[in-house]
């Protein structure tokens, strides 16, 4: 049986009114970037949990979960009235593969993302090991409008620490959005404009991908990366796309 401790909220991040991140402190096990852990609390004799990633790098003194309220979720609701000094209950240990210890070598490194599923590569980001692994690293985040374009500023710092190794794709795919691409990920990578933005190209021999969020979005982008020659990165059989849904 997993172990629950308790966590006490350090800090509330608002993004929008739907969107926002908890800093938490527990004791938990150590963990690794691009891992999640279970958030719950009690409510009456129930205890609702469910899973999140950690955004911040493990060497971070606290932990930090990216969320979205959903107003007819059993949980976001009460997990978006937290307020510092408030407890939650967090799992010790975590768990996931979407880690760059799972990922083989190559030149680029693609973090494709939609939503709060950002998160676990702002963490692999900010531990600085995907940038002693990979050449070129490219940062890709979809959302629906562009107030939902969260954490620009630690954004900004990976561009301003390692300048042009590191590359951020914004899209806003419901309004237009300044400097944003338009549309969908897999449509602009079918169509190479994605491509043609990042100045880079896919190739098997050069590119890792990695993909998490909305589970269609992971799905399309898959086949269309398969379509373009990628291959799934398997254990048994090593490839250039590692995935994971993100609900
Ligand atoms: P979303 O619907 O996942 O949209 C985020 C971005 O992904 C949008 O740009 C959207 O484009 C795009 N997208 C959607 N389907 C796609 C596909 N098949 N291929 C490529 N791109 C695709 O929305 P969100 O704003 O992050 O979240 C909205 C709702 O998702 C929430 O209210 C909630 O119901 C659900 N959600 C649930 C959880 C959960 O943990 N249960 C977590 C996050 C979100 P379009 O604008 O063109 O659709």
């Amino acid at each position: 049986m997993a172990a629950w401790v308790e966590g006490r909220v350090i800090e509330r991040i608002e993004w929008t009114p739907t969107l926002f991140s908890l800093r938490v402190a527990a004791d938990l096990a150590p963990y690794k970037a691009g891992q999640f852990t279970k958030l719950a609390l009690e409510q009456g004799d129930r205890r609702i949990q469910r899973a999140y990633s950690f955004v911040n790098p493990p060497s971070a003194p606290y932990h930090e979960f990216y969320l979205v309220e959903i107003p007819s979720g059993e949980l976001t609701p009460s997990l978006g009235s937290l307020q510092a000094g408030d407890t939650l209950l967090v799992q010790s240990q975590a768990t996931g593969f979407l880690t760059l210890d799972e990922v083989p070598a190559g030149r680029d490194l693609w973090l494709l993302s939609t939503g709060t599923a950002i998160g676990p590569f702002l963490s692999m980001l900010a531990d600085g090991e995907a940038f002693n692994r990979f050449e070129n690293l490219v940062l890709v985040h979809g959302v629906r409008k562009g107030e939902e374009l969260s954490y620009q500023p630690l954004i900004a710092s990976f561009a301003g620490q390692y300048g042009e190794r590191f590359r951020y794709v914004p899209f806003v795919s419901r309004e237009p959005w300044p400097e944003a691409m338009a549309g969908r990920i897999p449509a602009a990578i079918a169509e190479g404009r994605l491509q043609a933005r990042v100045g880079l190209g896919f190739s098997p021999e050069q590119s890792q991908v990695l993909i998490c969020g909305n589970p269609e979005m992971v799905k399309e982008t898959q086949q269309t990366l398969l379509a373009l020659g990628l291959a799934k990165n398997l254990r048994r059989a090593p490839g250039n796309i590692s995935a994971e849904n993100y609900w």
